[in-house]
């Protein structure tokens, strides 16, 4: 059978994925949320695999302040301000996951495969964690998805394509799209937009809860590269 020629774009899930940024992320929110609220962070509302738009709007409401567009840009503005002066703090305390060098380095080296991010993170935020670590250079972020782009996780797969496929001059077919990810909102998200799902257990969730969310393939972590390979083909 003739190979597939048709591009193939890789969107990879940034947080527990690709890095993880060991609390920071609540530190930042800490950091932040009282300036632009004027008051103390009590409760986050659920991080893993919501989108920043979506936890913005819950984290606002579990405090029962108003949730106006102009409270949620200046949080927003305010966390990527947080995660711009934690910089360094994001080098030293958090980490590349294991496997996640080579997995991109690999995928890079396959012509026709375009990397990028699908993330709950907002554009700037995921630009800091991602460029903190200098994944940037296998991902090419112009053509991924984020947080801000949508609060519906499933909806930023449909963006990333559109953004993929002005930039690539052709159209990205949607199975020919492959999300990575460690949720099972990663999993629902490729599942709703016709995507393919590897699942990586290297967040809070199982290989058997990512299994039971709908993922025909999830790998212990992305030191597993033969399995990935196999799912991408
Ligand atoms: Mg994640």
């Amino acid at each position: 059978m003739a190979l597939d020629s048709r591009p193939r774009l890789v969107l990879w899930d940034i947080d527990h994925t690709l890095l993880e940024s060991r609390g920071i992320g609540h530190d930042v929110y800490e950091r932040v949320f009282p300036a632009v609220t004027g008051e103390p962070l009590r409760e986050l509302s659920l991080v893993q695999g919501s989108t920043e738009l979506d936890i913005i709007h819950n984290t606002l409401r579990l405090h029962r302040l108003d949730c106006t567009q102009g409270s949620v840009t200046r949080l927003a503005a305010a966390l990527a301000d947080g995660y711009r002066e934690a910089v360094d703090e994001l080098t030293t305390r958090g980490r590349v996951l294991p496997g996640a060098w080579r997995a991109l380095a690999d995928l890079a080296a396959d012509p026709g495969t375009w990397q990028s991010v699908l993330t709950g993170n907002t554009t700037e935020v995921a630009r800091i964690k991602v460029e903190a670590f200098g994944l940037d250079r296998y991902l090419d972020l112009s053509i991924g998805a984020y947080g801000d782009d949508h609060r519906d996780r499933a909806e930023l797969v449909g963006i990333a394509r559109a953004r993929a496929g002005r930039q690539l001059g052709s159209e990205v077919p949607a199975d020919r799209v492959v999300l990575i990810g460690d949720t099972p909102n990663d999993v629902a998200a490729a599942l709703v937009a016709g995507a393919r799902i590897v699942g990586v257990a290297t967040g809070k969730y199982s290989a058997d809860a990512l299994r039971a969310a709908g993922a025909p393939v999830v790998v212990a972590s992305l030191t597993d590269l033969p399995a990935l390979r196999g799912v991408l083909g």
